[in-house]
């Protein structure tokens, strides 16, 4: 279980989060949602070790991580996808996936079977292997960095904005490996500009406005929820 328990963030002098406390419980889809600037990213990358809580404990499987050092994180578990990727694009597909593998959290399965599970989750990374990453389409891309997320051995995954950029049928894959990592135990923090597909794909989500959750709930009742709707469902 990953735990949030009022966690602050500023950047300089501006206080950008604030005494946020979230639960991803193990086995768990939980979403974030929030317009832009609403701080999402800057949890993720508190979580990640990125960025420095002022105040607060994050907790994962009962061990403090909030002052850890990112690499050390990943080590234990957490491994975030960023927004837009950061692949190298002159490095092929079979180089980021083998990176991806450097830091890994030990235990489960296996590098191999990780290897091998990340080629069945995305058969085109194994048809484009030699293939650059630059040369990618957007979707390509992002199962790219998927796979190479899964190669460092996540309990717990956070996705940052995945479906960005995508057309409609890479969103639907997507959402697949997405369900599929989740059904072999991987725990998901996911950050969706699409609202109603993360709240499709979650068990509970929490809603973020000006770095403050304002809303919690399970994930089908805040597809009910008025205000939800209203601000984030074009309803
Ligand atoms: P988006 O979906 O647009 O990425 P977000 O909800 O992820 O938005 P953040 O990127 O976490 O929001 O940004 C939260 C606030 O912090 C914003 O007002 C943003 O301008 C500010 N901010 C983000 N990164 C920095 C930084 N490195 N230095 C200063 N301010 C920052």
């Amino acid at each position: 279980m990953l735990e949030l328990r009022d966690i602050n963030v500023s950047y300089g002098r501006r206080a950008v989060i604030h005494d946020l406390s979230i639960t991803v419980p193990d086995g768990k889809v939980v979403t974030l949602v929030g317009s832009n600037g609403a701080g999402k990213t800057t949890v993720l990358k508190t979580i990640s070790g990125l960025v420095r809580p002022t105040s607060g404990t994050i907790m994962f499987d009962g061990k403090p991580i909030e002052r850890m050092e990112p690499h050390d994180i990943i080590s234990t578990g957490v491994v975030q996808i960023p927004e837009g990727r950061l692949l190298f694009k002159d490095m092929s597909v079979a180089e980021h996936i083998e990176l991806g593998g450097i830091r890994a959290h030990s235990g489960g399965r296996t590098e191999a079977e990780r290897l091998a599970w990340v080629y069945e989750l995305f058969p085109i990374l194994r048809e484009r292997r030699e293939q650059k990453a630059g040369t990618l389409s957007g979707g390509q891309q992002q199962m790219l960095a998927i796979a190479r997320g899964i190669m460092a051995n996540p309990r717990c995954l956070m996705l940052d904005e995945p479906s960005l950029g995508l057309a409609p049928i890479m969103v639907d894959q997507l959402a697949d490996a997405i369900r599929a990592l989740n059904e072999n135990g991987i725990t998901i923090l996911l950050v969706e500009q699409r609202v109603d597909l993360a709240l499709r794909l979650a068990d509970r989500g929490y809603v973020l406005e000006t770095g403050r959750i304002v809303i919690e709930d399970a994930a089908d009742s805040l597809l009910e929820n008025p205000r939800v709707k209203e601000a984030y469902l074009g309803a």
